[in-house]
């Protein structure tokens, strides 16, 4: 069994960003990752709001980190951590093929899409309903979708797709769009796009394998070839027992969980603000954290 010092679970921005401070600082670190480096950076066409960057999407931002944490030389472990345990003082990553032990556990595992729940949704996830327009949105080209969801992520995924699609149709279950203005705004400047406020999405309709159309609580048919959900997500951390709310990880003000030498940050914990600044933020302090108490210990 392999034995690491810390060990980072997740390598989206928050991971990263723990992983360059503990690596810089001379701590014996690995990031194990079930999937691309960058997480949801990865699902985001354009990002305006991290200082830096007046405009910078996703995918660019994400692999300009990952190429600064491979320039340092931290280690990888690209598999999928599927519990944590505690063995005296040290914690025991176990992954789906082998088991890594050590001494401070970061659990930076961020947050996935909610779903719809209904019925052939799973059948269709991947091939007529998607999460994430920027992944998927060029099969769409000029054909017609529907985005569920009035909140920021939504209406940033409208607004991509309405450059490329024919025509978007917006549902959204409240009678007014929570996302900021500034993005309401530039949704108007398309006239490729109906937003249709009070209504959810009944039933998806399919013919021959696919998705036609969707019928909504108020029985109205809107035709599309796709659909895309942004209705919110759910925190992926059932790795170990932490005190959760919500299923959010509860963290203290040095973001330690409720177990003693594990940490969290970015989307995985509770918190107000769920971007990539407050993710960068919390994974700077909990990386400050462990290079303290290792120094205190020695
Ligand atoms: C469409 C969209 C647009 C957005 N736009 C903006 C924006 O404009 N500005 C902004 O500030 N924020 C934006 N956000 C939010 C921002 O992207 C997130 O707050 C931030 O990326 C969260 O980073 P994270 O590292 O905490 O989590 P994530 O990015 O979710 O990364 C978690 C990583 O952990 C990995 N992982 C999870 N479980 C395991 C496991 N068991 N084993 C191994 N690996 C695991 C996942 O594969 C993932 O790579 C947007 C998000 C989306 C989806």
């Amino acid at each position: 069994m392999q034995s690491r010092k810390v060990v980072i679970i997740g390598s989206g921005v928050a991971g990263m960003t723990a992983a360059i401070y503990l690596k810089r600082a001379g701590i014996d670190t690995l990031v194990i990752e079930c999937d691309a480096p960058g997480g949801q950076l990865n699902r985001s066409s354009s990002i305006e709001n991290y200082p830096g960057f007046k405009f910078i999407d996703g995918p660019t931002l994400a692999m300009n980190i990952y190429e600064q944490v491979m320039n340092l030389k931290v280690d990888y472990l690209f598999d999928k951590v599927v519990e944590i345990k505690e063995n005296g003082n040290k914690k025991i990553v176990k992954t789906s093929k082998e088991e890594i032990e050590c001494e401070y556990v970061v659990m930076a595992t961020g947050r996935t899409s909610r779903t719809l729940n209904l019925d052939n949704e799973r059948k269709y996830i991947g091939n007529g309903i998607s999460f994430c327009a920027l992944c998927d949105g060029n099969l769409y080209k000029n054909k017609e979708v529907v985005i569920v969801g009035g909140g920021n992520s939504a209406i940033e995924e409208a607004i991509y797709l309405a450059s490329l699609c024919k025509k978007v149709t917006v549902i959204h279950r409240k009678d007014k769009l929570t996302a900021e203005e500034a993005l309401i705004n530039t949704l108007k400047t398309y006239d490729n796009v109906e937003i249709i406020y009070n209504v959810n999405i009944k039933k998806y309709n399919e013919e021959d394998n696919k998705i036609v159309s969707i019928t909504l609580d108020n029985n109205m048919i809107i035709p599309t070839s796709g659909v895309f959900i942004a209705i919110g997500y759910v925190p992926i951390n059932n790795l170990i027992d932490v005190k959760k709310d919500n299923g959010y990880i509860v963290v203290d003000n040095n973001y330690e969980t409720s177990i003693k030498n594990i940490y969290a940050c970015g989307d995985a914990i509770k918190k107000s603000a769920y971007q990539i600044a407050t993710a960068v933020g919390e994974a700077t302090n909990v990386a400050y954290n462990i290079i303290k108490m290792i120094k205190d210990t020695k």
